[in-house]
């Protein structure tokens, strides 16, 4: 009689940790990282800032017209079903500013942007303006003030104009050359090394032999982590060899914040990254009721952060997006993380899941006819099957408790865009 011991196609394997409680631990006990460094505006779109920005003057600097016209005193505007006529004295661009006062009975020609005269305080669109020789006549439709920018309108002197923990946009990078700030505090670059362990993987510089296989899982985290905000170490594929292993990861945990490898995490009979890291570090090897990606190592290499994510291709991707990126906006004090909506969608299929386990099937959501969110899988679900995630616009997340979705079912979906 042979009795069966606890393994991966097992539900309710003891010490299994559920989705959650897996992110939590992680999210709860990474460090938020300290180090700034200053540069210049143009290197920091997505960078993480690190200082609360107060403008340092008003915008617009001084009060100017919104559109091309003539700058008039509102005492001269036409009286109810009457009509005025001013002489105009100048002609003030942007750019200029006006040389004399304008005189009584006058008015301006004055350019969009260009300085009000202090003693004007309305601008009347040149379309309703009647010019003849030197004078326009206006009648009666126009409003004291209108078409008047006032200084420190948009942002006041002092005011604080972008937070803490912003990741900076092309806006944010344009808002501070509006007020001519030229270098900013940012969080310092994360340094992330990734690795590849496994005897069978082979880099993609040459041929493959039987029995082997490209490195693929090392190309989809250099693409998920090609970011302003991360420098990544490239240490390239590791054999299942557990001093090999050992020495590269503590040598990696002396420069880097962060390290990734991909495989052996498992209870295979070359999974050495675990059998290495179980001997130093402060590493856990979680079984996550997750799928893919139930086995997952996370701990500390001397004081780097460890991420040693599974080995099938599909399971690395999943992993990452759900558990390293977060965290990674974790660390680096990001306050407004990009949303990766989680929206319901109606199940164009039947699927089929088992209550006990997170699953996370990759799935393409369109919208109907009558605009309603619908999704279907992406065919074959194996976690070695990339296309499955390539293919897909979105994760289908089957929660937990969940059952299986009858074709017609609400389900619910996490779109891509905020995610990569
Ligand atoms: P492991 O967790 O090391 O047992 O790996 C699980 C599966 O993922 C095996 O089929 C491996 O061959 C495959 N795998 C591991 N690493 C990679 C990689 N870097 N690229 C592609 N497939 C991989
Ligand atoms: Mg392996």
């Amino acid at each position: 009689m042979i009795t069966i011991k606890p393994n991966c196609s097992d539900i309710a394997e003891p010490g299994l940790l559920h989705f959650e409680q897996a992110k939590n631990i992680i999210l709860g006990s990474i460090p938020v990282l300290q180090d700034i460094q200053q540069i210049p505006i143009e290197q920091a779109k997505g960078r993480c800032l690190a200082e609360t920005i107060i403008s340092p003057i008003q915008v617009p600097g001084h009060t100017n017209s919104a559109v091309d016209g003539y700058a008039l005193r509102s005492c001269d505007l036409a009286d109810k079903n009457n009509e005025t006529q001013l002489t105009v004295q100048a002609t003030i661009l942007a750019g200029q500013v006006q040389a004399e006062t304008c005189k009584p009975g006058c008015c301006v020609r004055i350019m969009t942007g260009a300085p009000m005269p202090a003693e004007l305080d309305t601008v009347i669109m040149q379309e309703h303006c009647q010019l003849n020789n030197k004078s326009i006549r206006i009648d009666d439709r126009h409003k004291p003030g209108q078409n008047v920018r006032q200084a420190g309108e948009d942002i006041q002197l002092g005011a604080t104009v972008l937070d803490k923990g912003k990741l900076l946009c092309p806006a944010d990078i344009g808002l501070l050359a509006s007020l001519g700030i030229t270098e900013i505090k940012v969080k310092r670059k994360l340094r992330i090394a990734i690795a590849s362990t496994g005897n069978e993987i082979y880099s993609i510089a040459g041929a493959v032999p039987s029995g082997g296989l490209y490195d693929s899982n090392r190309y989809s985290l250099l693409a998920a982590l090609d970011r302003p905000d991360i420098d990544i170490i490239n240490l390239g594929i590791i054999q299942d060899q557990e001093a090999e292993l050992l020495s590269r990861f503590n040598d990696a945990a002396s420069y880097a914040d962060i390290i990734i490898s991909t495989g052996g995490v498992s209870v295979g009979e070359a999974d050495f990254t675990k059998a290495a890291l179980k001997s130093s570090g402060d590493i856990n090897f979680w079984k996550v009721a997750i799928k893919p990606g139930r086995p997952i190592a996370f701990g500390k290499i001397k004081q780097s952060i460890f991420f040693g994510l599974p080995g099938n291709p599909v399971a690395v991707l999943v992993t990452f997006y759900q558990f390293v990126l977060p965290a990674l906006e974790e660390i680096l004090g990001i306050t407004d993380k990009p949303i990766a909506p989680m929206i319901k969608a109606r199940s164009l299929e039947s699927i089929r899941k088992k209550p006990g386990r997170t699953e996370i099937q990759r799935g393409i959501v369109s919208q109907s006819e009558t605009g309603e969110f619908q999704v279907r899988t992406t065919g074959k679900q194996g976690s070695g099957i990339l296309s499955s995630i390539s293919m897909a616009n979105a994760f289908i997340f089957l929660q937990h408790n969940q059952d299986s979705i009858k074709k017609g079912d609400w389900v619910e979906v996490q779109l891509f865009s905020g995610l990569f």
